[in-house]
């Protein structure tokens, strides 16, 4: 466990430099990715102060979600979502980042609608060239965030992406800054609008220059899966 320790400090060091580097006067937020981690490891890491976490699977997710209720951490689901996980995923989580499509979008809805708290909603957007499998086109996305703000279960926050990968850091910046115009579009017209969710473990700097406003990472905090 004391290398998650480092592990975090690592990372946040990391995040607060590119900062520096870039000229960010506000740090991204961390999310802590601990799909396939243990609840050990997790509560390890809650006891360090991280406070948001994210997980893939809606099963296990909502599993840990339950085992760790003490805790009161914040539950971000950011895994590809099948349509009959939605209402799992809608009645454990408080944000989910992957909303690709407008089916699912309806049925996270109506899951939630019958939950207090409305649920936090990032639509996923579609980067790079056609290869890339995930995330919605931008027309889509317009017709998505109409649906979200008449709604009454979910609250707009914005946009996520994962690009295709890529070690060079030109090519990452240049994919981030996609989702970026999009983003800031979005922000002038909603203003429910804050999160940028892009960045992971080797892409953080490339994203963070490209004014991110959270950044998922797994591998670099709690090892290899
Ligand atoms: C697993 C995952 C991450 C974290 O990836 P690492 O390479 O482990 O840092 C981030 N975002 C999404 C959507 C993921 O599924």
């Amino acid at each position: 466990m004391s290398d998650i320790k480092s592990n975090y400090q690592q990372v946040k060091a990391r995040i607060n430099h590119a900062c520096q580097q870039y000229g960010r006067t506000h740090a991204p937020k961390l999310l802590a990715v601990s799909k396939k981690h243990s609840l050990n490891k997790i509560q390890a890491l809650a006891g360090l102060g991280q406070i948001d976490f994210g997980e893939s699977y809606a099963q296990e997710g909502a599993q840990k979600i339950k085992e760790l209720f003490d805790l009161a951490l914040n539950w971000h689901f950011i895994g590809p979502i099948q349509s009959n996980k939605t209402k799992i995923i809608a009645e454990n989580f408080s944000w989910v980042h992957s909303i690709d499509r407008m089916k699912v979008l309806q049925r996270l809805l109506r899951h939630r609608s019958t939950i207090k708290q409305p649920m936090n909603m990032l639509l996923q957007i579609k980067i790079g060239d056609e290869a890339s499998k995930s995330g919605a086109k931008i027309d889509e996305i317009y017709a998505m965030a109409e649906v979200i703000l008449k709604s009454e279960g979910g609250v707009f926050r914005g946009l996520m992406c994962i690009p295709p990968p890529s070690h060079d850091f030109a090519t990452q910046k240049k994919y981030f800054l996609q989702a970026k115009e999009v983003y800031a579009d979005l922000a002038t017209r909603y203003p429910s609008v804050d999160t940028l969710s892009m960045g992971m473990s080797g892409d953080l700097e490339a994203a963070i220059e490209s004014e991110s406003t959270l950044v998922r990472v797994g591998t670099d905090i709690f090892g290899p899966r």
